[in-house]
């Protein structure tokens, strides 16, 4: 027997970790700087480490009450209800919720090209369509009504990416209201801010409570540098907030997940440190860096070299690991991560060298 045809799903290729380069190059994983899945350097906040670690002694009862906290905790934080915080898998298990939860077989969404592979792949596993919108160099990615509605056909969930991966660059909430405006009544925006942490601008939650056509995906992965732990999850209006009970996986999100969760939140010097950190690299970058680079609210920047996997292979073998975007679409760029001042400063010199 055979699985039901998968030819138009396209499998992650995710980076590739540490160690299985170091031993590919017969280095030591200390020897290389990773900065190639925009995780955080400084690791996992303490607090979490601990939170995990005192967690795991239960590991064999089914989860308890730490999704219950989480959830109204982060409620408080954002200022919804508890019911709005759809906790899920990583970002990626709340996008998959959200699929859920909106498409009928055959309904279509748009997506952002270059963008976050992710929300087509949902989609499709949702039997959805998928539709782009291109975003252009000559207006350095933006995501604005003039760009997205050109490309908009009545699909029932339109992405924006704020900050953007892999550009960096940025939605304005006038941006989202307008475009959750003039699409139809039943199409959802999802403003997808797994990176709100390292911009300046406001979430766009607060739309959240006015209107009942956005939704806002925040992650523990990036600022919070729990990318292992997997544990994201979306703002979700007040309105049909309830249908999470009706679409969720049963425990979503683990006791351990939501321990360690809750214990960075409570840890902001961790987040300030790293956002701070990755403020400093990004203008380290654009500074020293000698191929051209787009500006970027993120904790990373991408930058235009020739040839992306070239670069990325050469600066590999001095134990660099940065992104080549050919599989973003951007096969002349590589995505570099904000590391530690001194990871930075060795990619920086080593991408240099060889781009
Ligand atoms: C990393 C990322 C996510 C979510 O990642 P998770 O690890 O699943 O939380 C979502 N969107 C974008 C654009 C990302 O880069």
């Amino acid at each position: 027997m055979q699985p039901r045809d998968l030819s138009a799903h396209v499998a992650y290729e995710a980076g590739r970790g540490v160690e299985e380069v170091a031993r590919e190059l017969g280095l030591d994983p200390g020897e290389l700087v990773k900065l190639s899945s925009n995780e955080n350097p400084f690791g996992p906040a303490p607090a979490a480490v601990e939170a995990i670690r005192e967690t795991a002694a239960a590991a064999h009862t089914y989860p308890k009450s730490a999704a219950t906290d989480l959830r109204e905790r982060l409620a408080d934080e954002w200022a919804v209800v508890p019911s709005q915080i759809w906790l899920a898998n990583g970002g990626d298990g709340a996008l998959d919720y959200l699929a859920r939860a909106m498409l009928l077989p055959g309904e279509a969404v748009l997506v952002p090209a270059p963008g976050f592979a992710y929300y087509a792949m949902s989609a499709r596993y949702h039997h959805g369509v998928v539709e782009s919108y291109p975003l252009e160099k000559a207006d350095e990615f933006a995501q604005t009504p003039e760009t997205v509605l050109p490309h908009y056909d009545g699909e029932r969930i339109v992405y924006l990416t704020s900050p953007h991966n892999p550009t960096g660059s940025e939605v304005t909430l006038s941006t989202v209201e307008t475009i959750a405006e003039e699409t139809d009544e039943e199409t959802l925006v999802v403003v997808d801010e797994a990176y709100g942490e390292f911009s300046d601008r406001p979430s766009a939650t607060g739309l959240v409570e006015e209107r009942d056509d956005v939704a806002v995906l925040r992650t523990f992965s990036k600022a919070y540098g729990l990318a292992g732990v997997r544990l994201g999850y979306a703002i979700v209006p007040e309105a049909w907030a309830d249908a999470y009970a009706r679409v969720n996986t049963p425990f979503a999100a683990s006791e351990i997940s939501c321990r360690a969760g809750l214990a960075a939140l409570d840890d902001e010097h961790h987040v300030e440190r790293t956002v701070e950190t990755a403020r400093w690299a990004r203008e380290y970058m654009d500074e020293h860096l000698a191929c051209p680079t787009y500006d970027s609210a993120g904790n990373f920047v991408l930058c235009e070299v020739g040839d992306g996997t070239a670069v990325a292979e050469a600066a590999k073998r001095e134990g660099v690991i940065v992104r080549d975007t050919t599989s973003f679409g951007l096969p002349e760029c590589v995505r570099v991560t904000c590391g530690t001042r001194e990871g930075t400063r060795r990619a920086v010199e080593v991408l240099n060298d060889v781009a």
